[in-house]
């Protein structure tokens, strides 16, 4: 039996229904994908455009393909046509672009706001009074081809479990929050996008629906020889 389908086997076998599993593929060949696919997985997330967009050309189109990592403006025309999900959403500007965007396919692209839960410094992801802002923005209220359907967010690199616990309930309260005084009508903010290989047990219990997950189901990436 291939260690693909037994590892996808076990983490499905964990995730409670109400949760989502995002096959992480970046860096990982066709082939890994393919096999995954014929065990069943439809999602698939990648966080290099270029990347996304050969294997969205290369592999079956029911494939919901969710684009996971940083999305420079000037890229977001590569992917809009198709993109299932686009998972850090973290500036007005980026989230303008991708409604012009999806104005020129006729379609609505799904977003999630990501927030800057760890406590090590990263560049990317909102905090609680940056998302209102922009929430309660005359652009974004203007924008008709998008949608933000929940947030998302990455819990610090770390064994201390009390902390990615803390992180990823910091992280549920901004969802709920932000859902209360923002999207109380309709269903449609929903995601929480948040648990990775190391942590996504603890992002489970915490009320993940979405979680990521790449080298628990291909392996180790090995960033010196892609494809
Ligand atoms: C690579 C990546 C993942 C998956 O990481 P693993 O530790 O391999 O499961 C999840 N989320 C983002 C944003 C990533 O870039």
């Amino acid at each position: 039996m291939s260690n693909i389908k037994e590892r996808l086997d076990e983490i499905t076998g964990i995730l409670p229904q109400s949760v989502r599993l995002v096959a992480v593929s970046k860096t990982k060949p066709m082939g890994d994908i393919q096999e995954a696919y014929d065990w069943g997985q439809r999602i698939f997330g990648e966080n290099k455009v270029q990347e996304l967009a050969d294997k969205y050309e290369a592999l079956p189109k029911d494939i919901e393909w969710h684009m996971i990592g940083h999305l420079q403006t000037n890229k977001v025309k590569y992917i809009a046509s198709f993109v299932s999900l686009i998972h850090a959403v973290d500036s007005l500007k980026l989230l303008e672009v991708i409604n012009q965007e999806g104005q020129k396919y006729n379609r609505i692209i799904n977003c999630l706001l990501q927030f800057h839960i760890a406590t090590e410094d990263t560049k990317f992801g909102l905090d609680y009074n940056e998302a209102v802002e922009l929430l309660e923005s005359a652009q974004y209220a203007a924008m008709q081809n998008i949608r933000i359907v929940g947030v998302m967010g990455m819990a610090t690199y770390t064994d201390d479990t009390q902390r990615v616990r803390a992180e990823f309930h910091y992280l549920r309260e901004i969802f709920c929050r932000l859902k209360q005084s923002y999207f109380s009508a309709g269903e449609t903010f929903k995601e929480l996008s948040m648990g990775m290989s190391g942590d996504y047990k603890i992002a489970v219990e915490e009320g993940s629906t979405l979680v990521r997950i790449g080298s628990s189901i291909f392996g180790e990436r090995n960033y010196s020889k892609i494809n």
